[in-house]
């Protein structure tokens, strides 16, 4: 996939906006028409991207706010349904790497940190926004996931536990909604230039792999309006779709 769709007119969240995959995910779409609703803690990275976005001639509302902040997420729906009284697109993108350890060792802060950034987190903006999403005529899911979901990868257990989580917990929710409108799916961006990957695998050369914006640009047809796939995963690698996998065997 890689044609840009026509997002004019269209309302977009994105969570983790204001660096990374989202940050460009957030431009592209702002670029394709949409009004993109950003969030992230970092004002300054938002602030940034609003410059970009104005600049370019597009729109963005920054909604500074720490997803671990559960609450927040409930009031933003609410926010977003008074403003705007629907919402088109979600991207779930925000998300942490956490510590990767042995998991007979791993830290009990780290673990909950996880877990509640990119799981629960996930969760409650799904559950804030669905009602919205169904308001739209086309409501688009995107919840940004990883290989590691389905590969058994020694030290990597908070974080592959984290997306295998998320990877359910959005293939339930698609399959709840069917036989409507709204299409959600996954997506495995696969190995790109960010500062979590570079927190991941730091003896990497950042030049060898894909630049954020190269990442995005095929993540966000994933938003058009003809989009037939719903509960599955784009695998961007490999520019494939697929259903889930079991998980590789050591
Ligand atoms: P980055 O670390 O570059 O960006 C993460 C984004 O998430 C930031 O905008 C950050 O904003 C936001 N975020 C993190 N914690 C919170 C929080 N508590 N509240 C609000 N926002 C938060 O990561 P990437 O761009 O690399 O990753 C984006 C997604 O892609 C993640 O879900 C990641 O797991 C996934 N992924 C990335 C791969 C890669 O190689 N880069 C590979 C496979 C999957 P802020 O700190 O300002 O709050």
């Amino acid at each position: 996939m890689t044609s840009t769709p026509d997002l004019t007119g269209k309302l977009a969240l994105v969570t983790g906006a204001s660096r990374g995959i989202g940050y460009e995910i957030a431009l592209q779409m702002a670029a394709a028409g949409a009004h993109v609703i950003a969030v992230a803690r970092t004002v300054g990275g938002l602030e940034e991207l609003d410059d970009k976005i104005k600049a370019a001639g597009g729109e963005a509302t920054l909604v500074p706010l720490d997803l671990k902040d559960l609450e927040a997420i409930d009031r933003l729906g609410g926010v977003i349904a008074e403003r705007w009284g629907k919402l088109d697109i979600l991207v779930a993108n925000a998300g942490i790497l956490g510590a990767l350890t042995p998991v007979g060792q791993m830290k009990a802060k780290d673990f909950e940190a996880v877990m509640t950034v990119n799981v629960t987190a996930t969760w409650r903006m799904i559950r804030s926004v669905d009602p919205l999403l169904r308001l739209s005529e086309a409501g688009r899911a995107i919840v940004v996931s990883s290989s590691v979901a389905h590969k058994v990868k020694p030290y990597w257990g908070g974080y592959a536990t984290s997306k295998a989580a998320i990877d359910m917990l959005t293939r339930v929710w698609a399959a709840e909604n069917a036989k409507g409108p709204m299409r959600i799916n996954l997506v495995n961006p696969g190995p790109t230039r960010t500062a979590m990957r570079a927190q991941a695998v730091p003896g990497e050369k950042p030049e060898s792999l894909p630049t954020p914006a190269q990442t995005a640009a095929k993540i966000v047809p994933m938003a058009a309006k003809d989009l037939t796939h719903t509960g599955k995963i784009f695998d961007v690698p490999t520019d494939t779709w697929t259903d889930a996998a079991l998980p590789t065997p050591l």
